[in-house]
């Protein structure tokens, strides 16, 4: 069991700070591809999003290096294994990286047990391939255990698998603390989401319906309207964007013109989720 812990006194950003635009990069490549009912994968929707690992993760980078903005890689222990260059090309870039379970396995379907196991591989998939222990999680399908899990086994410091708020908040359990910060998915998958959740309905349709300008126009409109409310209250925008989604050409173009917009405004910066963690435990624990 875990508890929600209000925070010691009401949150706020460092000075100057009105819009904190958190970057979310699932680099998970393959791993979600629809299977057909022998349990082979669709070979169309396993080859486009194959894409991710090999051309979009790396174009990804280079657009958030030419804009000088770091982000938080989620990455599945899979993706990892298969992608070990993209992943260490991450960490020497300075992006915060999470674990984004080990084959994309929606873990809401899961007993507690497979869902813990699967979870221990996932985080030894980044000390085999990294040498390094992940701080924070991110799975979109969380199960009712996830938070129980995270908390009694692992040492991570934040989880962003839940969707259910505008502001990261505390919780407690099992003898530990960690942040929630909640998810949302204003990105590349706007719409897809909504139509494909938990499957598409059919093999052949998942997110081309999320055309670069219907991209630009849902991140544009979700930084107008967290802007304007910056202005007298704290406020966070997650943007969530795919490797083999965002990655392809024309929409990592809206994703560049994006940036390029929303850094003409005073007060906008880019944070991963471990200085969002580090801010938050800093300032909003009760002694
Ligand atoms: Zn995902």
């Amino acid at each position: 069991m875990w508890n929600e812990i209000s925070p010691a006194k009401a949150p706020s950003w460092p000075e100057g700070v009105r819009v904190p635009i958190v970057i979310s990069v699932h680099h998970q490549s393959e791993e979600a591809a629809v299977l057909f009912e022998d349990g082979r994968p669709d070979p169309f929707d396993f080859s486009e999003r194959q894409y991710g690992g090999r051309r979009g993760a790396w174009r990804l980078l280079e657009i958030m290096d030419d804009h000088k903005v770091k982000g938080t890689w989620i990455i599945c222990g899979a993706t990892a294994k298969k992608y070990p260059q993209v992943t260490r090309e991450v960490l020497k870039a300075g992006h915060a990286i999470a674990g984004h379970t080990y084959e994309h396995e929606m873990m809401c379907n899961y007993p507690p047990e497979e869902e813990l196991e699967l979870i221990r591989k996932t985080v030894g998939a980044f000390e085999d391939v990294a040498g390094i222990r992940i701080r924070g999680w991110r799975t979109c399908f969380a199960s009712h255990h996830t938070l129980d899990l995270l908390l009694e086994h692992f040492t991570f410091d934040w989880d962003a698998s839940i969707w259910n708020d505008d502001l990261p908040y505390l919780i407690e359990g099992h003898g530990r603390r960690i942040l929630e910060i909640p998810f949302s998915q204003y990105g590349d998958a706007s719409l897809a989401i909504q139509i494909t959740n938990p499957a598409p309905p059919t093999p052949y349709c998942t997110w081309h319906t999320n055309t670069p300008r219907f991209i630009f126009n849902t991140l544009k409109t979700q930084f107008d309207a967290l802007y304007e409310r910056g202005a007298t209250r704290p406020v966070l925008m997650p943007l969530s964007v795919h490797d083999f989604i965002m990655g392809r050409p024309s929409r990592s173009k809206a994703l560049d013109d994006f940036l390029t917009y929303a850094k003409q405004f005073p007060g906008v910066v880019f944070l991963t989720h471990d200085e969002i963690c580090k801010h938050w435990m800093k300032n909003y624990q009760l002694a």
